[in-house]
């Protein structure tokens, strides 16, 4: 019943999830690593799952790394991980292009490098926004030029973003049959006290008001994902049953393993409160968000892992 819901994973509770789970699937920033430093223990209690045979994913909604790039950021930290193992939200949108939706023609991309490359490693031909002048003046707003063969639009992380590429962006989107994806709808970052960085679902937001249509998320909360793994990762298909996802989000993480039919468990080194997760408990429009257990950060799951 809900009211077993939201529980600490500790003692008995701990080790039954543990024998139970095959897959662990890591949110990466607020859990695993914050910025550039890894949480204490964090990369100790992940290799100790590895070296359980458990199957580890790493599961980013940050878009502004490849698979690649990523790896090696998990490496410098002191996780054990392969490529094979990455899912960021680039990655993830290229490659639901590539297997669910190959778009006709090509995508105009709000997005950095790390998106293009990704793309490209999917065989997905794209027009990359790149920087844009400013003009100022509605005849040459009206007249920009636009790409005859553009047939999907993809919204990312843009540091770049400019009122020329929500022009664009819109002009394409109003195309009949123009596909509308984005990486994912993280809206912004508390960086510090009275330090906000709005994040893609800021940007995201101006372009689905501009052109009055809702994207596709490729990245969590998006079930895309088990989609994804089960298509790319050597070991095939998760058993949703025998699957947990750690995250610091419960309007990402939890509600994407809520979505899936995983166990989740909301990390407390993050965005989301306890406070936060049994406010929803109490509010029926979220009860969705509601994890199964909560964990104070991922250290938590070492001492039982390493028995
Ligand atoms: N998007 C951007 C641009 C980010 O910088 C971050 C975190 O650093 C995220 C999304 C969220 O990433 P995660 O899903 O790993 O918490
Ligand atoms: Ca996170």
């Amino acid at each position: 019943t809900a009211d077993e819901r939201c529980q600490p994973l500790r003692g008995a509770a701990l080790d039954e999830v543990l024998s139970s789970t095959d897959n662990f699937l890591f949110d990466c920033d607020g859990v695993l690593w914050r910025g550039n430093r890894a949480l204490d223990g964090a990369p100790a209690a992940v290799n100790a799952l590895k070296r359980l045979g458990k199957r580890v994913f790493f599961v980013t909604n940050n878009s502004r790394r490849t698979r690649a790039m990523h790896r090696e950021k998990l490496r410098r930290l002191g996780f054990r991980a392969a490529r094979r193992d990455v899912y960021g939200s680039a990655f993830l949108a290229a490659q639901f292009l590539r297997l669910e939706a190959p778009p006709h023609g090509r995508v105009y991309v709000i997005g950095d490098a790390a998106v293009c490359r990704e793309l490209s490693d999917a065989g997905i031909s794209y027009v990359e926004a790149g920087p844009e002048p400013a003009f100022g003046d509605v005849e040459q707003w009206t007249n920009l030029p636009l790409e005859p063969d553009v047939g999907a639009v993809l919204v990312a992380f843009d540091e770049h973003f400019s009122y020329m590429k929500l022009i664009k962006a819109c002009c394409y989107l109003a195309r009949p049959g123009c596909l509308f994806l984005a990486t994912n709808r993280d809206h912004a970052e508390l960086v510090a006290p009275g330090r906000v960085l709005p994040v893609t679902g800021s940007l995201l937001a101006a372009v689905e008001t501009g052109a009055a249509r809702q994207a596709t998320v490729l990245g969590k909360p998006s079930p895309f994902i088990l989609r994804c793994i089960a298509a790319t990762s050597p070991g095939g298909a998760l058993d949703p049953a025998r699957t947990l996802i750690v995250g610091d989000r419960l309007d990402m993480d939890v509600a994407f393993g809520n979505a899936c039919g995983l166990r989740s468990v909301l990390a407390l080194s993050g965005v989301s409160s306890l406070e936060d997760a049994r406010g929803c408990l109490a509010e029926p429009a979220r009860r969705h968000h509601v994890p199964d257990f909560y964990i104070e950060s991922v250290a938590d799951l070492l001492g039982a892992a390493q028995i």
